[in-house]
């Protein structure tokens, strides 16, 4: 690796300037420690830094560029809408065809409406739910991630199961007494929320893969728990498949393990690398947004043209490719595989957990199945890995507790490079 003199420079005007440094904090380097890497461009599955380093990169914009960096027909895409201008505030035809497409592709979605991010597309969900049933409570579980709105920085409070506590200062006690918290994977834990508040809970959400404590993969029955439980007790089921959304089937989470929530939240992958949120679901739900109903939501950059046209090409692409899917699950199985060979080799104790292509490594002896198990790994072990990886030119998310994902530019010949790197860091490390 050259040196990073400038992206040291660049992080000590940027901490002049912005909060930390950075316009988002895991980007910080904060969990790992050390500088940032400042991205000068990203080329399929690379990056490279302003110090002129190459990086093969397992963020892939945090899961949004499931075909990797510059892809070209977003590319083309969003080069013929700005030939076109940049954003109209009125209605235009392209953003009827996304939405005709995200309802032909995502099970649950009848009718969805556009939104600029995941926290807008989750927080306009919640709002939804809680005006459909008339009802003040949701259930989150701890671990999963939903945007930054208020009702989701609630961290579970010391003691009782039941009781959220704000786990961002700003947010009020009041906010964090309408959101309940149960362990994920924990059908139990939601049964007794039910049982003490089942009058009052209006959605129980969550990230049906959890990818924001690390990949953590749903029990068998778990999600398929938490349907029965919400028709039982006339509450909605909300899938945040932001990041799932598109990363694990066309129709997301919900086509891969055939459960069908009553909304679903999008972003990530739906914009492709430009900012783009959607929530939808059953048609009469989706009829009480406004303007045809009475629950507000707007956005003066919704459906903004640029954004729409990457959208349309992500999906355009998806449907094009039929064995899109296999085929990632192939190479990220036979990456995982052999991973798991060399840590082994290597005596090293971690627990992998994959659903498609989307992967989270834990240095833990024990399984890893929700948020304190997550914790409980040893996380400055990770932070190692990170950096002996990071000088091996490989890019892992700059935390133990963010999944990494595979693109399509993530070849085989990508792949085994990685591989290569992986066994040199950890040689490096032995001993
Ligand atoms: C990324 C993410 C969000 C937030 O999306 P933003 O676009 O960052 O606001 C919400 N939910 C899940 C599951 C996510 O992964």
């Amino acid at each position: 690796m050259r040196s990073i003199a400038r992206s040291e420079t660049l992080f000590a005007r940027a901490r002049n300037c912005i909060p930390g440094g950075v316009n988002s904090p895991v980007r910080a380097f904060r969990a790992v420690g050390g500088t940032p890497r400042f991205i000068a461009r990203g080329e399929g599955p690379y990056l490279y830094d302003v110090d002129g380093n190459r990086y093969i990169d397992y963020v892939c914009s945090w899961g949004a560029l499931l075909f990797g960096h510059g892809f070209s027909p977003v590319r083309e895409a969003l080069l013929e809408a700005m030939g076109r201008g940049i954003s109209y505030g009125a209605p235009t035809e392209a953003e009827v065809e996304l939405a005709e497409l995200i309802c032909r592709l995502v099970p649950s979605i009848e009718k969805v409406r556009l939104v600029n991010s995941g926290t807008e597309a989750t927080m306009s969900a919640v709002r939804l739910a809680r005006a459909c049933t008339g009802r003040p409570h949701i259930v989150k579980f701890e671990g999963c991630y939903h945007g930054h709105a208020d009702s989701f920085l609630i961290g579970a409070g010391s003691g009782a199961l039941t009781l959220g506590v704000p786990s961002s200062p700003g947010v009020t006690p009041g906010a964090a007494r309408d959101t309940l918290l149960a362990p994920y994977n924990d059908l139990e834990a939601v049964e007794a929320l039910f049982a003490a508040h089942g009058g009052q809970i209006a959605a129980v959400i969550v990230e049906p893969v959890a990818g924001n404590m690390g990949c953590v993969l749903p029990r068998p029955g778990f999600l398929e728990g938490l349907r029965r439980l919400c028709d039982r007790h006339g509450a909605l089921l909300i899938f945040d498949e932001v990041m799932t959304g598109f990363r694990l089937a066309p129709g997301g989470a919900q086509e891969r393990y055939g459960v069908i929530p009553d909304l679903t939240t999008l972003g990530k992958i739906l914009g492709g690398g430009l900012p783009i949120g959607a929530y939808g679901g059953r048609r009469e739900l989706m009829d009480q947004v406004a303007p045809e109903g009475p629950v507000y939501q707007a956005g003066t950059l919704s459906g903004n043209p640029l954004a729409v046209a990457a959208g349309k090409a992500m999906l355009g692409s998806i449907l094009a490719d039929p064995g899109l899917y296999d085929r990632l699950e192939e190479q990220a199985g036979m990456f995982e595989a052999e991973l798991r060979a060399r840590f082994a080799r290597f005596g090293e104790p971690v627990w992998i957990n994959r659903a498609g292509s989307m992967m989270g490594i834990f240095f833990s002896a024990e399984p890893v199945v929700d948020y304190r198990s997550a914790t409980g790994s040893d996380t400055r072990r990770f932070a190692r890995l990170f950096h002996a990886l990071l000088h091996e030119g490989v890019y892992l998310p700059p935390s133990p507790f963010e999944a990494f994902f595979l693109s399509t530019a993530h070849t085989e010949a990508v792949l085994e490079a990685t591989l290569e790197a992986v066994s040199r860091a950890l040689e490096g490390q032995s001993g």
